[in-house]
């Protein structure tokens, strides 16, 4: 019997994990550049709060995309369909709010939908988040999507278009739904059932629908922006302005709406060639009526997510890759049963010192130790034979260059060490300084 990993999920291998660390670390260092927190929530929380958070009519809850199960205790348990819900929760939870107006944070971590298999979709995938609390100004939306950018910027993408658009408020979108309804209600017939069902609970949805029939019916829709009350549209031209004043380049776009429930204003989303037509790698926007909805008292919201397996396919498809670190400095090789004492010895004061090193197991021969040094990618075998016990030395061979020298036993890891100091950064991880 041989057991698959669950559909929809994947194994990082060690062959691939340092490009995980590098995006994920050169998140955090963005975002610590740009004052934002990480913060890390459970696995899974309260149903309830999810159900509110993301909003009964969402595409998440109607679509039964979410991981919900009875714990024994019988409470209703969910594994996190998206970031945002989760962090408002802690922050009413722990009352960050009270250490000052304005709040960032940022995350790292699994997400779980349980998507159709044929989508393509990934039933878990991984998430970089960044959540702004407290800022009604519109230059927050801005340094959220500046953030952003300078992320992508980070892992060397470029080839990113930026999609932005106003979702309006509660004042000024009934308004707006009312007169889409109207437009839409001669063609719906011909629409697909998601539009049907959207038409009812979330007819903005109707404008990104993918079906050619449903894009051809609201091709000529009238656009939100054009239907923004003044509130609205003055925080669209700041959020505008201040992405100017950044030199962010973008294009409008009124069929951007986001999935959920809670946005309000400003959306955005990053498309990126690389991931087929239409995928973003990064998307997000202003949800102020979240944290009310959530339990606490109104305090607007700003923020993005970004898939970690987006970014390293938009990195893929622009050909940036980060070099593999080495994963070990020195493979320690022994012939004979003394040479094998004296040669744990050695490995166990390499690895005390700092130094990355191994040793066979599996009792190979002299040439098939140097095979394996080889295959590990080492730079030096620390070679023991009986002659070198005896003397007490041993052969270092740098394998990259084939040469060989006998160094006193005491004296291996300084030498290894100092020769590291002097090719800098050959064991470093990808991105350090
Ligand atoms: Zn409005
Ligand atoms: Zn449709």
């Amino acid at each position: 019997m041989r057991f698959q990993a669950p559909r929809g999920t994947h194994d990082v291998l060690p062959g691939v994990s340092f490009q995980w660390r590098f995006v994920e670390k050169k998140f955090r260092e963005v975002c610590r550049r740009f004052g934002y927190g990480e913060i890390r929530t459970p696995t899974f929380e309260d149903t309830g709060l999810l159900l509110r958070g993301i909003g009964e009519s969402s595409e998440i809850v109607v679509d039964k995309q979410m991981y919900t199960f009875d714990d024994p205790g019988g409470d209703s348990l969910t594994l996190r369909p998206e970031g945002t819900a989760p962090t408002v929760r802690a922050f009413l939870e722990h009352s960050l709010y009270a250490q000052g107006p304005i709040t960032k944070v940022c995350y790292v971590g699994p997400i779980f939908r349980y998507e159709r298999p044929q989508s393509g979709r990934l039933r878990e995938h991984h998430q970089c988040g960044i959540e702004l609390f407290g800022a009604t100004d519109p230059a927050a939306d801005a340094e959220v999507i500046q953030l952003g950018v300078t992320y992508l910027r980070s892992l060397g993408i470029t080839g990113e278009e930026i999609h932005l658009n106003s979702v309006g408020c509660p004042l000024c979108r009934p308004a707006y739904l009312q007169r889409l309804r109207d437009f839409i209600t001669p063609s719906l017939d011909r629409m697909c059932g998601n539009c049907k069902r959207r038409y009812e609970v979330n007819p903005l949805r109707i404008l990104d629908c993918k079906v050619e029939e449903c894009r051809k019916a609201s091709a000529e829709a009238p656009p939100i922006l054009e239907a923004l009350c003044e509130e609205c549209g003055d925080h669209f031209r700041g959020c505008r302005d201040t992405l100017d004043l950044y030199g962010i380049e973008y294009v409008l776009d009124s069929r951007l709406v986001r999935g959920l429930d809670y946005y309000t204003k400003t959306a955005f989303e990053f498309l990126h060639a690389g991931l087929g037509a239409q995928s973003a790698v990064l998307s997000g926007g202003r949800y102020d009526g979240l944290v009310e909805e959530c339990g606490g008292s109104g305090t607007p919201g700003v923020g993005f997510g970004s898939g970690v397996e987006r970014l390293l396919l938009a990195m893929e498809a622009e050909n940036r890759t980060t070099p593999q670190p080495e994963s070990l400095t020195a493979f320690v090789i022994t012939l004979g049963e003394a040479a094998r004492k004296v040669g744990l010895t050695v490995l166990n004061e390499l690895r005390a010192g700092g130094v990355a090193a191994d040793i066979d197991y599996a009792g190979r021969s002299m040439k098939a130790q140097m095979k394996e040094a080889n295959r590990t990618g080492a730079k030096y075998a620390v070679i023991l034979g009986e002659d070198e016990v005896n003397q007490g030395v041993v052969t270092l061979k740098n394998l990259r260059t084939s040469e060989q020298e006998s160094v006193q036993r005491q004296e291996v890891c300084a030498t290894i060490l100092t020769s590291q100091s002097g090719d800098r950064g050959v064991n470093n991880e990808p991105g350090d300084s």
